[in-house]
C-alpha cells in the first residue's frame, strides 16, 4: 500500500469547485468531494438523519421522511449556532469517509487524489493534504452565481457566502490560486496542464 499525494480543493460557495472537480475526474484523476460524501450521509436512510431530526426537530423533514435541505439551510444559514451544531454533526463523519477513501486509494496504488472540500481550512482538513488549490474569483461574480445556480435572492446568497471563512483568506492560504471568473474553457486548460505537471512528477 502506497499513501497517495492529497490535493486539496476549495473556495468560496459557486466559486468552481464542482465545475473543476468534474473536469479532472473526466481526465482520470481521483476526486473525493465533500459534498457527495455529505449527500450521502442525509440521504434517504443516511447515518446523519437521526442525528439531525434529534437536533432540529421535524420541521426539516418532509412528509415522506426525507431531509428538506432548503428549509435546513435557511435555518442553519441564518443563525450561527445552528450551523456549528449541524457541521458538530456532519464534518467528523464526512472526514471519517473521506480518509476511509484515500486509505483505499492507496491500496489500489492510486499515485494522488484530489479532496473537494469547501470548508477545507475552516475544518482543518487541510492538514491531511500535501497541497492546496483555491478556485478564486470577485465577490460580486461568486453571489451572481449563486443566485443563478441556485435561484437564490441576494441575501440568501450572501448570507451563505458570509457563512465561510472570507475568499481572499482560503487564496492566501492555498498553495495555488485558480481564477474562475473567465470561460470555463480557460480554467479547465489551466486545470489540464497542472494535472498533466502531477503526472509527470508523481507517475
Ligand atoms: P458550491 O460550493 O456552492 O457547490 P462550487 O464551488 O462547486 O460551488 P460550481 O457549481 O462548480 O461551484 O460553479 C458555480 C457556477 O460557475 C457553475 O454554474 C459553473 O458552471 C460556473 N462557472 C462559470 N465559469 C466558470 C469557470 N471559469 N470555472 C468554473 N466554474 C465556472
Amino acid at each position: 500500500m502506497n499513501k497517495p499525494y492529497v490535493i486539496g480543493l476549495t473556495g468560496g460557495i459557486g466559486s468552481g469547485k464542482t465545475a473543476a472537480a468534474d473536469f479532472l475526474a473526466e481526465r482520470g484523476a481521483t476526486v473525493i468531494d465533500a459534498d457527495v460524501e455529505s449527500r450521502a450521509l442525509t440521504a434517504e436512510g443516511g447515518e446523519a438523519l437521526p442525528r439531525i431530526r434529534e437536533a432540529f426537530g421535524d420541521g426539516v423533514f418532509d412528509e415522506n421522511g426525507l431531509l428538506n435541505r432548503r428549509a435546513l439551510g435557511n435555518l442553519v444559514f441564518g443563525d450561527r449556532e445552528k450551523r456549528l451544531a449541524l457541521e458538530g454533526i456532519l464534518h467528523p463523519m464526512i472526514q471519517h469517509r473521506m480518509i476511509k477513501k484515500i486509505r483505499q486509494a492507496g491500496v489500489e496504488d492510486v499515485p494522488f487524489v484530489f479532496l473537494s472540500v469547501p470548508l477545507l481550512f475552516e475544518t482543518g482538513m487541510d492538514a491531511l493534504c500535501d497541497e492546496t488549490w483555491c478556485l478564486s474569483l470577485p465577490v460580486e461574480e461568486q453571489i451572481r452565481r449563486v443566485m443563478a445556480r441556485d435561484d437564490m435572492t441576494r441575501e440568501e446568497a450572501v448570507a451563505r457566502i458570509e457563512s465561510q471563512m472570507p475568499l481572499e483568506e482560503k487564496c492566501r492560504r492555498a498553495s495555488l490560486v485558480i481564477r474562475t471568473n473567465r470561460p470555463i474553457e480557460a480554467t479547465q486548460a489551466e486545470l489540464a496542464v497542472l494535472l498533466r505537471e502531477l503526472r509527470r512528477r508523481l507517475g
